[in-house]
Parts: structure tokens; C-alpha cells; sequence
């Protein structure tokens, strides 16, 4: 049998019956692998959008696996979420070789990469263990781990749950590790994984793992020809975040910090350098570590009250830092590494690396050589001191097509949301792909009979008082109508404060609030609630998962326009105006279009699910760009007026 034929076979002869108890064909999904298969064979990339329903997984699953056997090559699924990468090495993968076994008789071998450092340690544990050189207050939690670790090598950060400081004590750091020479490579967790990955006919990994490993010249992982990736409406910003850099200057002084801090046996200091220099680089240290205090003084003042703040000038104020860290290395460089035992060797190595590559970025910052990056400091969330100095790459388009679509042999990406209006114009740019064939596979469910898209056609000005004023009565009325269970969208902080101050006491519902706790905590809460109402910003338009019941309503505040004070969308905007385009049509509304039909989409999970969106921003009906919005939505029934969504709501409930 041929790939088709047995993607056929496996689609209709009822062998996954075996496996999924209320499985039933789908000719999408069919249509799905025999897309992939066509264009890999064309040798062509390939992007399809699959809505929700379609059972994309299994749909690039099976062609993935088919091909790996058959051609004998490694393929890549690079997901975005953990949730996603659980369900496929748990659930969907087991399926698809069972599937292929029963076929074929051949087996389907696959492992999930982590980086490294989610791994344990066991030289790292061990010697935290002998040295007591872990925090007192975890004695019982090290001892815990290390039994569990010492039973059975072959585990991760997820099944260890050990708690963030601890596991910093514990982790695999890959400039800590003579990982030829360790005398516990034998029992070494992240060597099995290693070992396991080249075994692997398919490789599981995130979309961070995938981009480091492209910053790290393809170093991580075992090579592999062939990629799909799924959520893939995410990797360009994804690969902006792991191409770019963040120096933390909190860290950057911690660091400094631990090189002198006293211990048994010394500082690593004192244990690197000749005696006879230890006062020249405690002057050294001195000054590096005053040059850190003072430019975070001066940076804060440069933000004052600002989150972020672009840098349109060389960051001149931080050249003393610059400088102070150039000492630092000079003085590192004094050391002689090979008189020392491989513990403090490793260690001054590591530390030495992590200064050079700090050094490196902030002299990006200070003279802005590279003008194809946008620069800018960010304050940390809830600190009033620590301040970030950021950069990225603007044109992350041209990497991803030299270091992806012309490095590997066949790629695929997958995501519910990829078309503009029926043109997949915008993601094809956002990747630099010019070659691929394309495909939209719509959703099966039936959205005019499973949802009421309620749109106010109030014409107020979102930016107004008045429309928060005027988006609570409706709120309100939406959240008592379906009585709770409402997932409400906001596009700022700002907006999602001022109306949970005027609703929170006026509902009969209680409010989980993305801006008082994090997001997977809220979200857990909200789930454990019978009718609780959850307000979320950004991370809440996409990638939850709230099927059934879980959600009767989503209420979508504003049009998702990107803030345009971000630095990094007015960059974006400059160029696409020097290159004499249309910011706009080319780079904003496309973006908006696509995180609205991220929103809508947290509605309907299932054939049976049932239930209101309300887009509380009257441009999408009065502004000309609206209907572009409305093209890229489900077709769902409209309404205008509360009164009709009350009788469209009842009826369809009925
Ligand atoms: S090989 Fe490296 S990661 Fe593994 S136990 Fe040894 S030092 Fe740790």
C-alpha cells in the first residue's frame, strides 16, 4: 500500500474505532493528510487552516508518521502549549501507532525533547547534597527528589514538581555539565532523554525549544528534515521573543554578587584568581556592581511611569556598564582554568559565558550598530525597580526563511487561525514564505444553530469613558441573561480595571480578574466555579480550552488592535511605511482579524457546545475594515439590539 492508501484505510476501515470509542469519519480530516502527503511528495511546504472540529491532530499526525517510516527520516511537531504536547504523546500519538501497527505491522517509535534544563541534574544534586549547599528550609524536599531520582533516572521537571528554587539548585545547566567525563552519565536523565530522541521517528517539541535550537546552530536536538507546526499562528512572535535578547539587571547583579560571595572554600573569586590579584578584582567587582546600581537608577528615570519605553538613541548612560563588564572578562581572562578542578572550572566557564553574552547584548543597546533590531527598556510586572533592556530582530520574515523554509526538506504549519478573508497573505509574509500550497479546511459544527454573535452597534468611541459606561450595562445584561459562565476579552489592563471596579459588587456573579491573580491560577478557579465570570487580557484570547458548559458567553470588548505605543509595533509600522506600504492593511487589521478569530473561537469545542459572542466594538460594523473582520468569522446568526439576543438566545437554548 501506498501513504494515501493507508491514510485511507486507517480513515475509514475502523481501525481507530479500536481506539476512539465514538470515532467517526471525517472527510476533512482525510483531506487534511492527503494535503500534506501531496505537497511534501511536490516537494512544496504546506499551510493549512483547520477549524475547530476538524481533528487537525490526527489529520498532520498520520501523514507525519506515514512519511518518517516510509522515507526514514525524523519529523518535528513543534507545538506552542504544554497542554497540546501532553495530548499528543498521551493520547494522539499512541492512537496513531496502534493505528499504523495494525496496518502495517510496523511500529511508530516517537519522544517528547524538553530543553535542558528541564531535566535533573544528578551531579548537580549529589554535590548540593554533600556540600549542603542548597536552602535549609528544602532539606526534606532535596532528600524527597533524590530518592525519586536515584529509583528512576528517566524523568523530567514535570513528573519531579519540584518547587522553582530548588529546582534551580538541581537542573541540568548546560555550561555546568562535562557531560563525556560525568561519572553519572550512566543514570543521567537528560542523557536517556537524548538517547531516546535519536531513536525517535518523531520528535515532540515547543516552539521555543525549536527557535533556541536555531540560535543555538541546530545543537539541541537530533537533526531532522521535516517540520509541522501546529499553533502556528504563534511562531513569528515566538521567534522575535528567542532571537532577541532581555537583559535583566536584577539578575545581572545577582550574578555578580554570587562570583564574590563568601563560602566554604572561599569565593569562586578568590578560588580562580592568584592571590596577588584578588584586591585589583574586588576593586573591579566593585565598580561593575556600582555601574549596575547606578544605570538602573538612571534607566528608571529614563521610563519614569512608563511600562515600556523604545529606544530610538545608542544607550549611552549604560557605556560605564559596558565598560565595567568589559573589566570583569579582562580579569576573567587573568584566570587559568586549567589548574583547576573540573567543579570550579565549570563553574568559572558558566559564569564567565553568561557575563560575555550579557556584555555582548548590551553593547547592541549602547551603540545600536544593528539597525535591523528595535531596542527598548521594560519595566518587570509588579516591580518598581527592576528594568529590562530588550532587543529584537525586526525582521524575523527572512530568518524564519533561510533558517526553516530553506533549511528543512518539507514543512507544515497548522493553526485554526491563519486566513485573512480567505488569503493567507499575511501569515505567508510574516514567515517569508513564498512557495507552499495552501488549504482551509472549515469547521464542522454548525455555528448558525450553536451561536448568536451579538454585535452593539452603539457608535461610541472605545476610547471613551462613556463606552465603559455603556459596555457594563451591556456586560451585565449579557452575564445575568446566560446567568455566569462568561469569558469576557479585554485588549489593556487599564479597561479590564475600570469595569471590574463599576461590576464587581453589581453582579450576583463572582468576577476572577486577570489583573489580581496570574492567569493559570484565575483560569483554575474560574473552572472550579459553577458560574463565576472571568475578564482576561492577551494570554485569554487564545490557546484556553473552556468546553461545554465552561463558557455560555465570550464577550469581546474592543476590536484586538495592538497597543501602538508597544515598541516593537511602531517599529514595525516604520518599516512597512520607509518600505512605502500600508501599516494598516498590511501588518495591523490582519493581526486584529486573526486574534478576533482566536476569540471567538474559545466559544464552540464541540459539536454540542452552544452559546453568545458579543462584540461590544461598534467599528466593526460603522468602519470600512469591519467587514473584513465579519468575512473572517464563522458564519453565526447576527443580532443587533439586546432584545433580539435575548429571543435568539432562548430559542436556540430551547
Ligand atoms: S551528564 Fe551532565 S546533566 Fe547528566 S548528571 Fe552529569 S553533569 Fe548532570
Amino acid at each position: 500500500m501506498d501513504i494515501n492508501e493507508i491514510i485511507h484505510t486507517v480513515f475509514t476501515d475502523g481501525v481507530l474505532l479500536n481506539y476512539i470509542p465514538d470515532y467517526e469519519y471525517r472527510a476533512i480530516q482525510e483531506q487534511m493528510a492527503d494535503a500534506i502527503i501531496t505537497a511534501w511528495y511536490n516537494e512544496k511546504h504546506c499551510i493549512i487552516e483547520a477549524g475547530t472540529g476538524t481533528g487537525k491532530t490526527l489529520g498532520y499526525l498520520l501523514p507525519a508518521a506515514l512519511f518518517a517510516m516510509h522515507e526514514d527520516v525524523k519529523v518535528a511537531i513543534v507545538t506552542e502549549t504544554k497542554a497540546l504536547q501532553q495530548q499528543l504523546m498521551l493520547n494522539d500519538l499512541p492512537i496513531i501507532a496502534n493505528a499504523i501497527r495494525d496496518i502495517t505491522g510496523t511500529s511508530l517509535t516517537y519522544a517528547l525533547c524538553l530543553g535542558s534544563n528541564n531535566y535533573p541534574c544528578y551531579r548537580r544534586l549529589q554535590n548540593a547534597i554533600d556540600t549542603g549547599s542548597f536552602d535549609k528550609s528544602k532539606e526534606k524536599e532535596i532528600y524527597h527528589v533524590h530518592d525519586v531520582v536515584t529509583k528512576q533516572p528517566a524523568l523530567t521537571r514535570f513528573d519531579i514538581m519540584a518547587g522553582e528554587s530548588l529546582w534551580h539548585t538541581i537542573c541540568r545547566e548546560s555550561q555546568l555539565c562535562p557531560i563525556h567525563t560525568c561519572k553519572y552519565k550512566n543514570r543521567c536523565s537528560y542523557i536517556l532523554a537524548k538517547k531516546n530522541w535519536q531513536e525517535a521517528n518523531i520528535l515532540v517539541m515547543n516552539h521555543y525549544l525549536f527557535f533556541s535550537n536555531i540560535a543555538a546552530s541546530k545543537s539541541l536536538v537530533p537533526d531532522f528534515k521535516v517540520v509541522v507546526f501546529d499553533e502556528a499562528h504563534s511562531i513569528e512572535r515566538i521567534a522575535s521573543n528567542q532571537l532577541g535578547f532581555a537583559i535583566n539587571t536584577e539578575q545581572l547583579k545577582e550574578n555578580l554578587e554570587h562570583i564574590i560571595r563568601r563560602r566554604k572554600g572561599g569565593a569562586l573569586l578568590e578560588r580562580v584568581l592568584t592571590y596577588d590579584m584578588i584586591s585589583e578584582a574586588m576593586e573591579v567587582f566593585d565598580n561593575a556592581l556600582r555601574q549596575v546600581q547606578l544605570s538602573k537608577k538612571i534607566l528608571n528615570d529614563i521610563v519614569k511611569n512608563l511600562q515600556t519605553l523604545r529606544l530610538r538613541n545608542p544607550l549611552a548612560e549604560c557605556l560605564p556598564l559596558l565598560k565595567a563588564l568589559e573589566e570583569v572578562l579582562r580579569l576573567f581572562e587573568k584566570a587559568e582554568p586549567e589548574t583547576m578542578d573540573e567543579d570550579l572550572r565549570l563553574e568559572y566557564e558558566y559564569h564567565k559565558a553568561s557575563i560575555m553574552d550579557i556584555w555582548h547584548d548590551l553593547g547592541m543597546a549602547v551603540f545600536m550598530d544593528e539597525e535591523s533590531y528595535v531596542y527598548w527598556l521594560e519595566k518587570e510586572k509588579n516591580s518598581q525597580v527592576n528594568i529590562f533592556i530588550c532587543g529584537q530582530p525586526l525582521d524575523v520574515a527572512s530568518i524564519i526563511h533561510k533558517e526553516v523554509l530553506d533549511y528543512y526538506d518539507h514543512c507544515c504549519f497548522v493553526s485554526g487561525t491563519l486566513s485573512v478573508n480567505n488569503s493567507f497573505e499575511y501569515f505567508k509574509q510574516s514567515i517569508g514564505c513564498d512557495n507552499a500550497d495552501t488549504l482551509i479546511l472549515s469547521s464542522p459544527f454548525n455555528f448558525t444553530t450553536q451561536s448568536v454573535l451579538f454585535i452593539d452597534t452603539n457608535d461610541i468611541d472605545p476610547n471613551s469613558e462613556e463606552f465603559i459606561d455603556a459596555s457594563v450595562a451591556r456586560l451585565t445584561f449579557i452575564v445575568n441573561m446566560v446567568k455566569g459562565r462568561c469569558l469576557v476579552l479585554f485588549t489593556s489592563y487599564t479597561m479590564l480595571i475600570g469595569v471590574y471596579e463599576k461590576m464587581n459588587d453589581t453582579i450576583p456573579y463572582k468576577i476572577f480578574s486577570q489583573h489580581r491573580v496570574n492567569a493559570s491560577t484565575i483560569l483554575h478557579e474560574y473552572i472550579t466555579c459553577s458560574n463565576g465570570v472571568l475578564f482576561g487580557t492577551h494570554s485569554f484570547w487564545q490557546g484556553i480550552d473552556l468546553p461545554g458548559d465552561l463558557v455560555r458567553a465570550v464577550i469581546i470588548m474592543k476590536l484586538p488592535f495592538e497597543a501602538p505605543d508597544s515598541p516593537v509595533v511602531q517599529a514595525k509600522i516604520e518599516k512597512i511605511q520607509k518600505e512605502g506600504g500600508n501599516p494598516f492593511m498590511k501588518y495591523q487589521l490582519p493581526y486584529a482579524v486573526l486574534l478576533l478569530k482566536q476569540g471567538f473561537g474559545r466559544l464552540i469545542r464541540k459539536s454540542t457546545d452552544k452559546g453568545v459572542v458579543a462584540i461590544l466594538d461598534s467599528r466593526i460594523v460603522t468602519k470600512a475594515y469591519g467587514k473584513i473582520f465579519l468575512a473572517s468569522l464563522p458564519e453565526a446568526k447576527k443580532v443587533y439590539t439586546l432584545e433580539e439576543l435575548e429571543k435568539a438566545y432562548t430559542a436556540m437554548m430551547m
